[in-house]
């Protein structure tokens, strides 16, 4: 079997880090299974879905790297298509015109709810034989419902939650097409994925509801239903369905926070789906690993922490070269620039150890691209004790003579040091405030390196 799967957003506003991931288990089952992974932008609801959302979704996916093999697809350029299968449909006897009014429909529910009865519709303008049906109201426009079958239930595996088994009388006959004649979700869901050939439907459990009408829809075309496989919910870290409401981040707001989109997809992995105690892996060990069975069956929380101690892997062991490319914008945005002064390549590599976000890393580089501070005298009284002017002196003549790497450097401070019978914090301390107006820096001896021992020199000459 060809696998083909899809993410069928609706675009009416917030996308957070649940909704991509709806996205990142389809493409990574297509992915192992070198099938097709199609993006469908469900955006028949004109009202709430608008071309920013869609931008983000774009936008999220593709910095994540989930390619796709075919759309976006929208589903109004397909309004066509669903009034042609219905057109069918109603000729097939698998739908009919149904003229109850708003008014009518209100009056049925509310006696069905004093009886005690769940509202439904009572079939009153589906044709049987030998039945005769009301004449038909002059001036209103039908809906069109759906035949559901009658007795007999829909069962179907679900790759997740296992067996599912509902009985057909708990489905009334789904209205399809509004009188208006635009088509309705459920039933644009089965025409798509009908035509799309969709294998299997990874999506969230809040649709689980809607999967035994799709089936019966998809059944009464002659579709074979796709392996459904219903992923719970992600709930926020205080334990609450995930939303913009309460205090959900969107893609792009991670982006702006300076997480890596590699740290992003790990994370999302592994937010409902495991491999053994794999906690860190590679896009190319998750497409390999990823697999239904492998599902959580339990609703997954997210945890900022580890969302940010995966960033922090992630810019640790990155290549210095990528890394900087990524910073860059960041440090960009903290009015450095990164072409005067110390190689930014450099730099990012002395700060990644420590960092757990891009934002982070150029925090710490703006040390290294500030002008030489001017100290005035009562900032070097109390930071720069007299007695150490003269270590200071040394240790600019050990410099100049040294190997200009971490090892020299560290040699140079080490003979000053014993020369003068001192720890190095006596010492190190005083030149951190001396070239940078602040003790807060990565290891001297690196940063010497970093920022070159001329400038370190020139910094430290204007004291003695
Ligand atoms: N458009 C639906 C949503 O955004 C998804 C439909 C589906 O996956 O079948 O919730």
């Amino acid at each position: 079997m060809h696998i083909r799967t899809r993410f069928a957003p609706s675009p009416t506003g917030f996308i957070h880090l649940g909704n991509l991931r709806s996205a990142l288990y389809p493409w990574a089952f297509a992915r192992h299974n070198k099938g097709d992974f199609i993006l469908r932008i469900e955006d028949t609801d004109l009202e709430r879905s608008t071309q920013e959302a869609v931008d983000v979704i774009i936008e999220g996916m593709s910095w994540l790297g989930l390619d796709l093999d075919e759309g976006p697809i929208y589903q109004m350029q397909r309004i066509d298509r669903y009034r042609e299968v219905i057109k069918q449909m109603l000729e097939a006897g698998l739908a009919y015109p149904c003229y109850m009014s708003e008014d009518e429909l209100n009056r049925l529910r509310d006696q069905q709810m004093a009886n005690k009865e769940k509202p439904r519709y009572n079939g009153l303008w589906r044709p049987e034989p030998g039945k005769t049906l009301p004449a038909i109201p002059e001036g209103v426009l039908p809906v069109i419902r759906f035949r559901n079958p009658i007795g007999g239930s829909v069962i179907w595996d679900d790759a997740v939650k296992g067996q599912i088994e509902i009985s057909n009388d708990e489905l009334d006959d789904l209205v399809i097409a509004r009188p208006d004649g635009t088509p309705t979700y459920n039933f644009c869901v089965v025409v798509d994925d009908l035509d799309m050939k969709i294998t299997h439907v990874i999506r969230g459990d809040d649709h689980v509801n809607n999967t035994p009408r799709q089936i019966n829809i998809m059944k009464a075309l002659g579709g074979i239903p796709p392996v459904y496989a219903h992923l719970p919910t992600v709930l926020n870290d205080s334990g609450e369905k995930m939303s913009k409401r309460n205090g959900a981040m969107s893609v792009r707001d991670y982006q702006k926070a300076g997480y890596l989109p590699e740290a992003i997809l790990n994370y999302l992995a592994r937010l409902g789906w495991s491999h053994g105690d794999a906690e860190v892996f590679t896009k190319e060990q998750f497409v390999d690993w990823f697999d239904l069975a492998s599902l959580g069956r339990s609703p997954a929380q997210h945890n900022p922490e580890k969302l940010l101690w995966l960033n922090h892997q992630y810019i640790q062991h990155s290549d210095p070269k990528k890394l900087a490319q990524a910073t860059k914008p960041f440090a960009h945005e903290l009015g450095i620039n990164t072409e005067q002064g110390p190689d930014f390549v450099q730099v990012v590599d002395l700060l990644k150890g420590r960092a757990n976000t891009l934002i982070e890393i150029a925090e710490g580089a703006k040390l290294f691209y500030l002008p030489a501070p001017i100290h005035t005298p009562e900032q070097i009284a109390e930071n720069i004790p007299a007695a150490i002017i003269p270590v200071i002196k040394d240790l600019i003549y050990a410099l100049q003579n040294s190997e200009p790497t971490k090892e020299g450097y560290g040699a140079a401070f080490k003979q000053v040091l014993a020369q003068h019978q001192l720890k190095m914090p006596a010492l190190a301390m005083p030149v951190r405030y001396a070239l940078f107006a602040t003790t807060q820096t990565p290891a001297i001896d690196s940063v010497l390196v970093v920022m070159g021992k001329d400038e370190a020199i020139q910094r430290l000459s204007k004291l003695v």
